[in-house]
């Protein structure tokens, strides 16, 4: 059993302790938050051990009702890999409390790269990660860019990819952030710092990323277009991405799903906890080919589209799994990931 412990029960954390749950091979030993507020409730309601992340916070949570088991540095002392899910920056500041407890750490895609040995996406570079110390799981945007590229290119040749990004203004429990009636370009050249991090994985590929801001807390909305070393035929396209992991084929015309409000509430409806998409979301009838040229629309479940790398990023370091193909099946099932609407 590996023993997992969260630091940061927010967004991304909560997320990744339930699915660590549901892991044959994992236990979770427990979870550590900073603040005594609602999320915090959620972890004892659930039954998960919860931990303070210093003296002074877990005063403050003895204080709120909390039964918090002890501090950070205990919760250290009982894994072999601690997945940091703090605020973005605010897991660096941790990066040498992991090490001098010998503890291997997993940092999010809001962390710099050199936060970790090395910047991590299953489908594109599971072995460098593995028997590592520690990874760094990209963002929710580079991880839908890299999960389509590394399908592709693992078939055909790839030489560029364009991707024009619609990003979400803010997650549903964000109630400060915005914007509530804007598009903003950002950066202010529109040119977005994914391109950069999915090369930082994927080292032969060119990436071109732009984006705007707008409101919406669903999901982004990525426009993506490919550019092969041949020519290649959609038919072929179709067959690949119907074959490779963690993509879901929706097709607008069968189901009526043309928006990312129908994708949540199909999932909604299907009871899925949290409404969660960790699956990349691929518009079947945007897949258009001309020439060495492939275009299609797609969207990423800001939310949950990381917690699947996250899960493979501890098997990788501890070498619990000694290839992708094993960890994309046990992740992949435990989650019950889906391919196609049927
Ligand atoms: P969040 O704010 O929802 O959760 C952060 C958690 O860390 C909370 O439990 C908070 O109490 C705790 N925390 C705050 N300050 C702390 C501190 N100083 N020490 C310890 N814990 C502290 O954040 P999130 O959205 O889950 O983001 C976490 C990471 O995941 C970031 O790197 C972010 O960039 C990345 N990420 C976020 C998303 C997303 O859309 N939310 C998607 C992919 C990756």
């Amino acid at each position: 059993m590996i023993r997992v412990g969260v630091n940061g029960y927010g967004t991304i954390g909560k997320r990744i302790a339930d699915a660590v749950l549901l892991q044959d091979d994992m236990r979770l030993e427990g979870v550590a938050k900073r603040r005594p507020d609602y999320e915090a409730f959620v972890a004892k309601q659930a039954g998960i051990p919860l931990y303070a992340i210093d003296e002074e916070s877990y005063r403050n949570m003895k204080d709120s009702g909390l039964e918090p088991k002890g501090t950070l540095s205990e919760l250290l002392d009982k894994v072999d890999i601690i997945v940091d899910s703090t605020p973005a920056g605010v897991g660096a500041s941790f990066k040498e409390k992991y090490a001098a407890k010998r503890v291997k750490s997993v940092f999010q895609g809001g962390e710099a790269p050199d936060v970790a040995e090395v910047s991590f996406s299953t489908l594109c570079n599971y072995s460098d990660a593995f028997m590592k110390n520690s990874a760094r799981v990209v963002s929710c945007n580079t991880t839908g860019i890299l999960r389509i590229a590394c399908s592709l290119h693992n078939e055909f040749r790839i030489k560029r990819v364009n991707a024009f990004i619609v990003r979400r203004g803010a997650d549903p429990k964000e109630y400060k952030k915005g914007p509530i009636n804007s598009v903003i370009i950002s950066p202010p050249d529109a040119a977005s710092h994914h391109g950069k991090d999915a090369k930082s994985v994927l080292h032969d590929v060119d990436f071109h990323t732009k984006a705007v801001v707008v409101p919406t807390n669903n999901m982004h909305v990525h426009f993506i277009e490919v550019k092969f070393g041949e020519k290649i035929s959609r038919e072929k396209v179709l067959e690949v991405l119907l074959r490779a992991p963690r993509i879901l084929l929706i097709d607008a015309k069968r189901t009526g799903i043309v928006s990312t409000s129908q994708v949540i509430e199909y999932f909604r409806d299907l009871g899925r906890k949290r409404a969660d998409v960790p699956e990349l979301v691929v518009w079947e009838n945007t897949i258009h080919v001309d020439g060495d040229i492939l275009s299609l629309v797609q969207a990423v479940h800001q939310e949950s589209i990381v917690v699947p790398e996250n899960i493979d990023a501890i098997r990788a370091l501890t070498g619990t799994s000694s290839d992708a193909t094993d960890t994309l099946r046990r992740t992949d099932d435990k989650l019950g990931l889906m391919k196609r609407i049927e």
